[in-house]
């Protein structure tokens, strides 16, 4: 999963990107309003939390101009606490969600997931397809009952897929799921960490699409293979 901070406190940034980081996340910080709008506009993100009082364009502005793009990514405002005028006038231009500063990381952490989740069509927190189950709280992954070990970049490239059976994954696509770490992604990233999931998880759990990318079949058989 691959989120946008948008952030102009230096520290309040750093801190967020760390207890993101450590979940998994792969994260895009960016520091004014102009900035986040630019990276809204050219990449795509899976969740953005957002500041409101930023510098050179408002969150607010950025929020509308998001919106005004029909653009249905999950946003998750970032308030202060005497700021209900701002929290409503978020929540009403397209935010999803907001959260209260100073906030409590792990409450942000789960308010996260929440939105991820809805955003994929999904109301219960642990997803299952195939025998294969995540549960996105706990990074637990199993075949069965038996727990399975997989990396955090294993996890980013099929949590999109497992969320989504039958629907097909450009490698592009999944690419843009394992940016936002500091080291660079090889261009055979994707198929190494594919097969890398086949070899724990079973060898029919990915299907690849041939110039399309991969998928989670559905349980129907795909028209593709
Ligand atoms: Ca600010």
């Amino acid at each position: 999963m691959r989120l946008l901070l948008v952030e102009d406190d230096p520290m309040i940034g750093e801190a967020l990107l760390d207890a993101l980081r450590a979940e998994h996340y792969a994260v895009d910080w960016v520091r004014d309003g102009v900035m986040a709008d630019a990276a809204l506009r050219s990449e795509s993100y899976d969740l953005v939390l957002l500041d409101l009082g930023l510098p050179r364009c408002s969150g607010l502005d950025v929020l509308r101009a998001l919106r005004k793009r029909r653009a249905t990514v999950p946003v998750l405002i970032a308030t202060a606490r005497d700021a209900i005028g701002d929290r409503i006038a978020g929540l009403d231009a397209g935010a999803d969600d907001y959260v209260v500063k100073p906030f409590d990381v792990d409450e942000l952490l789960a308010r996260i997931r929440a939105l991820i989740r809805r955003s994929a069509g999904r109301a219960e927190p642990v997803f299952s397809h195939k025998g294969v189950t995540l549960n996105p709280a706990t990074r637990e992954a199993a075949v069965g009952n038996a727990p399975v070990a997989l990396s955090a970049r294993e996890w980013a490239v099929l949590e999109p897929m497992l969320q989504r059976p039958g629907v097909v994954f450009s490698r592009t696509q999944l690419e843009q799921k394992l940016y936002g770490w500091k080291d660079d992604i090889s261009s055979n990233a994707v198929e190494v960490y594919v097969h890398g999931l086949r070899k724990k998880l079973g060898s029919d759990l990915i299907e690849t699409v041939r110039g399309l990318g991969y998928l989670v079949p559905s349980f129907l058989r795909s028209p593709w293979t």
